[in-house]
């Protein structure tokens, strides 16, 4: 008996990807479709959290939703969709354990956003990090606490500089805000530690172009400049890294800057494992074209039955304000594209049409560290605590579902009574160090063991009278 439910495939859990099966949940009749979602992870990670959680201000769990606990009616899946053959409407389903195998859809929505996007400067592969996941976050956090412990015990010299030197590279939004908390973060350790002064730390960031945060004005970004100087963290503007072999980060103006901690934030690319493994058509960037309607294809074809929003996408910016005429890759696109994403392909089923996505940005907002922050709409441009404010109040009600959105805001209360929580767990990344150390093992074989086995002679014994 063949089931003629149609079925829905959604290809990465995050941002469009939680939401799109969310509202599909929501709109819906039963029966009218079966909604699957695939994605190695079992959580979205709310990203804009991430600088904050390097900085200690929110717990790392509470950042990112558990898919299990919110979506219902929708079946997840454990694995990554290696390839999409939408000619046969079937994707190739690599799970996290177990062999990969070939899934029939009648409906895809690739959601499986970007990835960061480096060059092949020598180094960086080797020795920095990216800042797209909330396991890069919480090594952000460990790494600096450990190096404050490591430097504390260590003699002046070139050692302890680098434990103690940060290097960001990029200067947009997500570089600015951890290179900002983070330098907010390691003034609060300083507090904690005695051996290390704050003339001790040392952080720089690197970004080619002649202006940081094209997201607000030139002079709000100034604003910015001006206010991480006084917090003696240094900009590199108009220059680039060159290398960055051994931790030894050589810029293009010939200084170089060991450090054991090496932020890359310099742009996203659209998941390449999807784009690339499929045959959906993929624009001049790397990203599926999709529609206004957020269908895949052109303006004047769709791809039937295939669908796709946030980072991996390049939809139409409707508004005329976008990049290159396409919606920008933010969180403020991909959470709205996929709620009309989920109405749409519920229409398209019901055999109705579908609306056109349009969406005037908001404007953005930016945590520079525990009170103090910028927002920018328009024209309109708040700077310090007062934009902090904002953007607490923004992501804080932002955050998908009640029960994550209580979490991170009892978090912050709890901070603001008790300060940033300053454990640090880096040891869970070798578990087992301790009971290892003191565990029993079986005796190895000794030589004299080894050999064939000996027959119970009796030593000869010397018979010694005591003399005294
Ligand atoms: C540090 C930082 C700060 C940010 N701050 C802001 C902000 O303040 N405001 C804002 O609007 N935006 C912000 N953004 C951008 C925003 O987070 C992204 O635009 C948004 O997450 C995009 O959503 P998405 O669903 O397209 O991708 P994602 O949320 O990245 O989700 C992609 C999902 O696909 C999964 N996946 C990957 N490969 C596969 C595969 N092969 N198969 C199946 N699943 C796969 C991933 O595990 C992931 O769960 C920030 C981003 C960062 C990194």
């Amino acid at each position: 008996m063949s089931n003629t439910v149609p079925k829905i495939l959604i290809v990465g859990g995050g941002y469009a990807g939680f939401y799109t099966a969310w509202k599909l949940e929501k709109h819906l009749r039963k029966g009218e479709a079966e909604v699957t979602i695939v994605d190695p992870l079992p959580y979205m990670t709310y990203q804009p959290f991430l600088p904050e959680v390097a900085a200690g201000s929110i717990e790392a769990r509470h950042s990112v939703v558990a898919l299990r606990r919110h979506l219902k009616k929708t079946k997840i899946v454990a694995a990554k969709v290696t390839g999409i053959r939408h000619a046969d409407k079937v994707a190739t389903i690599t799970p996290i354990a177990g062999d990969p195998y070939e899934l029939e859809y009648d409906q895809i929505v690739v959601t499986a956003g970007a990835v960061s996007r480096t060059f092949p400067i020598p180094g960086i592969a080797d020795n920095a990090i990216g800042l797209k996941t909330i396991e890069e976050a919480v090594a952000i956090r460990d790494r600096l606490m450990s190096n404050f412990d490591k430097a504390s015990v260590l003699p002046p010299g070139p050692d302890r500089d680098r434990l103690l030197t940060v290097v960001v590279i990029g200067g947009g939004f997500a570089g600015i805000e951890v290179f900002a908390e983070l330098r907010n973060f390691a003034s609060a350790l300083v507090g904690r530690y005695p051996e290390v002064t704050f003339d001790d730390t040392h952080f720089h960031l690197i970004e080619a172009m002649s202006r940081i945060m094209p997201e607000v004005s030139l002079k709000t970004s100034e604003w910015v400049l001006r206010d991480l100087a006084k917090r003696g963290a240094s900009v590199h503007l108009d220059t680039q890294v060159t290398g960055a072999v051994d931790g030894n980060v050589e810029l293009s103006t010939g200084e170089v800057i060991p450090s054991d901690l090496i932020i890359w934030t310099a742009g996203v690319m659209a998941n390449p494992t999807v784009v690339r493994g499929g045959d959906l058509p993929v624009e001049e960037r790397g990203r599926i074209r999709t529609r206004a309607d957020l269908r895949v294809g052109t303006e004047e074809e769709f791809v039937e039955g295939a669908w796709a929003a946030g980072d991996v996408s390049a939809v139409p910016d409707l508004t005329g304000g976008g990049v290159g005429g396409y919606c920008v890759p933010n969180a403020q696109h991909a959470v709205r594209q996929a709620k009309l994403l989920a109405k749409n392909l519920v229409a398209v089923l019901r055999g109705e049409l579908p609306h056109e996505y349009f969406h005037k940005n908001l404007g953005a907002v930016a945590g520079l560290g525990l009170y103090n922050g910028v927002f920018q709409s328009g024209k309109i441009a708040l700077k310090g605590f007062v934009a902090w404010v904002a953007h607490r109040g923004y992501h804080g009600l932002a955050m998908p579902s009640w029960e994550r959105k209580f979490r991170v805001v009892w978090g912050w209360w709890n901070n603001f009574w008790l300060g940033r929580d300053l454990v640090n767990l880096q040891a869970v990344q070798d578990p087992r160090y301790v009971f290892e150390e003191f565990a029993a093992r079986p005796r190895p074989p000794q030589p004299a063991e080894a050999a064939a086995p000996a027959k119970a002679v009796a030593a000869p014994v010397e018979k010694v009278a005591a003399t005294s």
